[in-house]
């Protein structure tokens, strides 16, 4: 069994953003030589996320505004985290979000659904961040 390990860094210049991270992705693939196996990608902080949806601008739109009405940023002072801290919200809308994407790997190639593609959500942005990406198989 063949094993793949690679660090993406990101540096969001805003506090919140998701970017397509699937271009990244498919070269470690490539890079890893492994045809059949399994791809995991996850951020190694806990005020960002990597899952599976739609490229579609709107969609995103819509799940800022839905993240900011179920866990506003403002006023900081709701949340007890870290008293002092302000990036409450950016842990709970981690949460929601999910840690990881877990991908097969199918002849070389992410075995996506039609319109799957891998985003980092950021909610904390403004400092360099790190994304695993893990690959198995052989
Ligand atoms: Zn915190």
């Amino acid at each position: 069994m063949k094993s793949y390990r690679k660090e993406l860094s990101f540096n969001v210049p805003t506090r919140r953003a998701f970017i397509n991270i699937t271009p990244q992705v498919e070269e470690c693939l490539a890079e890893s030589g492994i045809e059949e196996g399994i791809a995991l990608i996850n951020p190694m902080h806990i005020t960002a996320s990597v899952f599976i949806n739609d490229d579609e601008s709107g969609l995103h739109q819509d799940y800022d505004e839905w993240l900011e009405r179920l866990a506003p940023h403002e006023p900081v002072s709701q949340y007890r985290h870290n008293v002092g801290e302000d990036n409450a919200d950016a842990h709970m809308k981690r949460q929601v979000m999910g840690r990881e994407a877990v991908v097969a790997v199918t002849g070389g190639k992410l075995d996506f659904g039609t319109w799957e593609r891998i985003f980092y959500g950021e909610f904390d942005g403004r400092r360099r961040k790190r994304v695993l990406v893990k690959i198995i198989g052989e």
